[in-house]
C-alpha cells in the first residue's frame, strides 16, 4: 500500500508512471536490456531524449525563441551557470532574497560576477515576496533573479514583477503548476525532483538571444550554448531521470496539461488554507495570505509538543514527511502535482479531528 507522501522533494510521483517504468525496467521494449544499460547515442535512447524535450516544450507552453536544456547538477548548478553565462564585467545581477533558496543563489552567484540584493524579506522572517515597487534595481542590471516559490518558507510570487529588466527564475518547486509569462524571462530553471520526476536532472529554459553572448572562456559543461547546440547530449546525460520526466510530462498532458494542474494546485492549497484559517487559531499560517504557496503549505500548532503529536497522528494514518524544514520547524505539507486530492482530503480530515481532540 502506498502512503500519502507529503515530502518537499524528492517526493511523490504519479503511480501510473511508476508502474509503466516498472514494466519497461528490465527489458526495454524487447531490446534485451534496460534503458539504463544502453548507449546515450542509441536510437532507443535518442527517441526517449528527444521525446522528453519536445514534450517539455509543448507541455510548458514554451515559445519558439527559447531552448530547453536537460542538465546535471540540479538547480544548484544554475546558481553558478546563470551569472557565468549572463554577466559581463560591466553588468550585474540583482537578486531577490526571498528565503533559503534565494540566499543560496546569491551566495553562489557572488563567486561568478557582481551580484547585489535588490530586496530582502529577512527582516520579516520571509513571510512574503516583494511588491514590484519594493525592488531596488541598480544601474547596469543584466537580470533580476527571483525564486518563484520558496520551498522552505511556503511563499510564492502571485505575479512576477515587470521592472524593465529580464527575469531569471528558479522555479524548482512550482514548475508545471503555474503558467510562465515567458516575455518577462531570459532564463527559467529548476530541478525535476518535485513536480516533474526523480532527482538527477535540471530543466533550464534559455531565451535564444542569450546564447549569442555566452562567455566562451568557460569550461564546456558550464556553457548554455554548448548544451543548446548539442540538444543536451554534449556529454552523457542523466538518462533515467530524463526518461522519467518524459513520462511524467505525458501523464500531465493526458490530464489536461498546465491549465488543469494550475487549477488543481490552487484548489488543493485552498482546502488546506481553509482548514488552517477556519481553526480559530489552533493552526496558524505564518505567511502573508497574498503570498501563500500553492505547493508547500506551512503551518504551526499552539506548541511544539502538539506539533509532534500531530505528525505522529498523521503517520499513523499513512501520511508521512509532514515535518517542517529543520530550519523553521512546524508542519509543511508539500502537495505537488502527483499528490492526489484524496491525500489532501485525508489531511484536512485529520486536522479537524486532531483539533477537536486536543
Ligand atoms: N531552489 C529551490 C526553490 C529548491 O526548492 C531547491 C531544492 N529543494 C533547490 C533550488 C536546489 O535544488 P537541487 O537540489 O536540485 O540543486
Amino acid at each position: 500500500m502506498r502512503k500519502f507522501n507529503f515530502s518537499a522533494g524528492p517526493c511523490t510521483l504519479p503511480v501510473e508512471v511508476l508502474h509503466e517504468a516498472e514494466q519497461e525496467f528490465v527489458d526495454y521494449h524487447g531490446a534485451g536490456m534496460s534503458l539504463m544499460e544502453m548507449s546515450h547515442r542509441s536510437a532507443a535512447y535518442d527517441e526517449v531524449h528527444r521525446g522528453a524535450m519536445d514534450r517539455a516544450k509543448s507541455v510548458f507552453e514554451v515559445p519558439d525563441d527559447f531552448e530547453v536544456l536537460f542538465l546535471g547538477g540540479g538547480a544548484t548548478l544554475q546558481f553558478a551557470m546563470v551569472p557565468l553565462n549572463l554577466l559581463t564585467p560591466d553588468t550585474r545581477g540583482g537578486y531577490v532574497d526571498s528565503g533559503a533558496w534565494g540566499k543560496k543563489a546569491i551566495a553562489d552567484g557572488s563567486h561568478h560576477g557582481e551580484v547585489y540584493v535588490a530586496w530582502s524579506g529577512a527582516g520579516d522572517g520571509y513571510v512574503r515576496m516583494p511588491r514590484p515597487e519594493d525592488v531596488r534595481l541598480e544601474p547596469d542590471t543584466r537580470y533580476l533573479h527571483v525564486t518563484s516559490n520558496e520551498t522552505i518558507h511556503g511563499i510564492r510570487f502571485p505575479e512576477f514583477p515587470d521592472l524593465g529588466v529580464p527575469l531569471v527564475g528558479d522555479m524548482s518547486s512550482d514548475y508545471m503548476s503555474r503558467a510562465i509569462p515567458w516575455e518577462l524571462f531570459d532564463v527559467v530553471y529548476g530541478g525535476a525532483q518535485k513536480n516533474l520526476g526523480p532527482a538527477g536532472v535540471d530543466i533550464t529554459f534559455v531565451r535564444r538571444s542569450v546564447l549569442e553572448h555566452t562567455n566562451r572562456e568557460l569550461a564546456s559543461y558550464l556553457r548554455y550554448d554548448v548544451h543548446a547546440s548539442s540538444a543536451s547530449l554534449h556529454n552523457t546525460p542523466p538518462v533515467f531521470a530524463i526518461y522519467m520526466v518524459g513520462k511524467v510530462l505525458t501523464w500531465m498532458e493526458q490530464r489536461g496539461g498546465l491549465g488543469a494542474f494550475e487549477a488543481e494546485s490552487a484548489k488543493k492549497a485552498a482546502m488546506l488554507y481553509e482548514a488552517i484559517d477556519g481553526s480559530d487559531g489552533f493552526y496558524r499560517s505564518p505567511v502573508d495570505p497574498a503570498y501563500r504557496s500553492h505547493m508547500n503549505i506551512v503551518f504551526r500548532l499552539p506548541d511544539e509538543a502538539l506539533e509532534k503529536q500531530f505528525l505522529a497522528a498523521a503517520a499513523a494514518r499513512d501520511m508521512v514527511n509532514l515535518k517542517g524544514h529543520r530550519s523553521v520547524g512546524g508542519v509543511r505539507a508539500s502537495i505537488y502535482n502527483a499528490m492526489p486530492l484524496a491525500g489532501v482530503e485525508a489531511l484536512v480530515e485529520l486536522m479537524g479531528e486532531f483539533r477537536a481532540d486536543a
